[in-house]
């Protein structure tokens, strides 16, 4: 979500006549675009912005905006910092140029988010949705690949998610003004298009007699000559369009086996406490029903270690699903109390009773056994041929030389979401390839281009 604002912002700013550099020190404009999930996050973006106030001692003209959910979160309490100029919520990008160019002329503060978010105006989206379908086809920040929201927000209160609070109630978008946007992408040599919701699953949106589904989106997406791989992230466990959208990843070569599915929590107790609507049990059944009906789908997790109240036993039994659900890989999070959260309300940070050493505990040893599942299944890839679109140069091309043509070390994905790292020509960034696994780790396939 926030790497698709940051590449529509950054082509509205080009349209508007700025140009982007990567040095702070050649910058007039510095943008910040900020995540609240995590406090991690909101520290690095305060420490980052102390560097500022010190570059600005020198460079007193320089506009500094913070734009963003810790904007929306912070607000004017952000707008008080020495090195800030601008604070715009996420629901404001629309506005950024405006807001940049008075900014730089008149050399004030200010401050644009919505003062009750929960009850976004029909306008505002109306904003949100023109800026959108505008500045959406020129997202390139992946060669060959393209994110497109299709819904907004979320309804969901998990007891310890920022996301409503700081995007809003979930908004769904048109399905026409989604397809005429992914219908420009192949023009711009965009191959692969991901479709973005909180709960993308669940988007559902009428249009005279008819309801559009994800699985509708994702059928006519793949019809779209140009487009050759679908993808969406991120789903919510739960029945609704479930079997549709399996079926057309079923029936569709273009629609890509790969399902993100958060658990959060192996444990029923910590499950309920996280405001989560379905048990550990319930949650394996569905991925069960997945793997009947796409075998070989990949499936990829996400869970909170160290939740309020999470015992020993209860994390067992997150280790426990972690073992039977098989994921391809799984993203582990400590639990980081966020103010406004539903458990924030309830008790602030009185109620983060887990240690942080039981909470590194807990997520080194999760991450282990989701390491050796993820070892066996990257094994099984061994000698076998997979196509992989190039994403570009590996980011960590030391790991392993350039080969005797001098072909650097690339990095690509492939439908199912594996990492496949090889050697070949730079000029495949955003082409498709083929490969053949000669290595793995639990983390990459190592291949050999053929
Ligand atoms: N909408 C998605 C879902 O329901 O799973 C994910 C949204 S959230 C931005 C991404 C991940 O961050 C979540 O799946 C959760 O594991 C993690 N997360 C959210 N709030 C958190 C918190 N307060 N502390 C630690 N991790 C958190
Ligand atoms: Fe946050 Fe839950 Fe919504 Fe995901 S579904 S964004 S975790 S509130």
């Amino acid at each position: 979500m926030n790497k698709l604002d940051t590449a529509l912002v950054g082509s509205a700013l080009k349209e508007a006549g700025f140009s982007l550099t990567g040095s702070e020190k050649e910058a007039d404009v510095v943008l910040i675009n900020t995540c609240s999930v995590r406090e991690h996050a909101e520290q690095r973006v305060l420490s980052h912005l102390g560097h500022l106030k010190h570059i600005k001692k020198t460079r007193p003209d320089m506009v500094v905006g913070v734009i963003g959910c810790m904007a929306q979160r912070l607000g004017d309490k952000l707008l008080e910092h020495k090195a800030v100029n601008i604070v715009c919520g996420p629901a404001q990008i629309p506005q950024i140029t405006e807001l940049i160019t008075e900014a730089l002329q008149q050399k004030k503060k200010t401050l644009a988010v919505t003062e009750n978010i929960r009850k976004t105006a029909e306008e505002q989206n109306e904003t949100l949705e023109e800026f959108e379908s505008a500045y959406g086809i020129e997202d390139e920040q992946i060669p060959g690949q393209a994110f497109v929201r299709v819904m907004r927000g979320c309804d969901n209160f998990c007891a310890y998610c920022i996301v409503p609070y700081v995007r809003g109630p979930a908004v769904c978008r048109p399905p026409e003004a989604i397809i005429e946007q992914i219908k420009k992408l192949p023009g711009q040599g965009v191959k692969q298009v991901t479709l973005l919701g909180q709960t993308v699953n669940s988007y559902k949106f009428k249009s005279g007699e008819r309801t559009y589904c994800l699985a509708d989106l994702l059928d006519m997406a793949s019809g779209i000559e140009g487009i050759e791989w679908v993808k969406f992230v991120t789903s919510y466990p739960s029945e609704e369009f479930f079997d549709e959208i399996l079926q057309v990843m079923a029936d569709s070569p273009k629609v890509c086996n790969y399902l993100h599915l958060p658990a959060q929590s192996g444990s029923d107790k910590i499950l309920r406490a996280m405001n989560r609507h379905y048990s550990s049990r319930w949650y394996l059944e569905l991925l069960a029903g997945a793997r009947a009906v796409v075998p070989d789908i990949a499936i990829a997790g996400d869970f909170i270690v160290g939740f309020p109240g999470e015992s020993e036993d209860d994390f067992q039994a997150t280790v426990d699903l972690v073992k039977k659900a098989r994921y391809k890989n799984a993203f582990i999070f400590k639990y980081s109390p966020r103010p406004g959260t539903r458990l924030w309300r309830a008790g602030g940070e009185l109620q983060d009773d887990v240690a942080p050493e039981v909470k590194q505990k807990r997520n080194i040893e999760l991450l282990a056994v989701q390491e050796k599942v993820s070892d066996e299944l990257n094994r099984a890839f061994l000698g076998k041929e997979v196509k992989i679109l190039v994403e570009g140069l590996s980011k960590k091309p030391h790991l392993n030389a350039a080969d005797k043509a001098d072909n650097p070390q690339l990095v690509g994905r492939t439908a199912t979401d594996y990492i496949v790292v090889f050697n070949g020509p730079p000029s495949l960034a955003g082409q498709f390839a083929k490969a053949t696994i000669k290595r793995t780790s639990p983390l990459t396939l190592f291949g050999k281009l053929t």
